[in-house]
């Protein structure tokens, strides 16, 4: 079963940087920590970081999702905590993908009770037939149709993630 292309590499290399010149004009001034949420967000972390032209603290959430394999139940176990306090910072959340919104509904509650002086999400992609619950997203890279993809950092049994670019996998 081969993954099939969704969003290439070259899109993707356009598409993050404009995101990165985006969440730097429209952020306040002020300290800026962006948070990626493991696993499946790690590489666009890594690009969208870079094109962020302001300072940015980095740290990482790391976060397990009970139910099937391929959708989320919204009881999220939280594997590995904040390294840094994010009181009075600007936060940035950085997500692979918005399905649901179950696990980002979890993640903002948690952040927000931590007394951040502003709290966004910026997500590499979203689903949006398929929200559950609504949530705010403040910088969305692809809008995708509802289909199981993997690739960039998004993994099918941990499988894929090392695909330059986003793939759809028939299920
Ligand atoms: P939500 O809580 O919004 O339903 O789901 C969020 C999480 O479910 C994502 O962070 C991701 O781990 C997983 N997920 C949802 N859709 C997909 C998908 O199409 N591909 C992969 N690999 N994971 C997905």
């Amino acid at each position: 079963m081969q993954p099939r292309p969704l969003i290439s590499t070259q899109d993707i290399a356009a598409r993050v940087p404009a995101l990165g010149s985006e969440i730097a004009t429209r952020l306040a001034d002020g300290p800026l920590t962006a948070v990626g949420v493991l696993r499946g967000a790690f590489i666009f972390m890594a690009d969208l970081v870079r094109a962020i032209p302001r300072d940015v603290r980095c740290d990482f959430l790391g976060v397990r999702s009970y139910g099937a394999a391929t959708e989320t139940s919204g009881v999220v176990q939280i594997t590995s905590d904040l390294g840094l306090p994010i009181s009075g910072q600007h936060v940035l959340l950085v997500e692979d993908i918005v399905d649901t919104g179950l696990t980002l509904r979890y993640l903002l509650d948690l952040l927000q009770a931590q007394g951040p002086a502003s709290l966004h999400v910026c997500t590499l992609l979203n689903k949006p037939s398929r929200r559950r619950v609504e949530v705010p997203l403040h910088f969305v890279g692809f809008e995708i149709p509802d289909r199981f993809v993997v690739g960039y950092g998004l993994d099918a049994a941990q499988k894929y993630r090392n695909l330059p670019y986003v793939a759809v996998v028939d299920e």
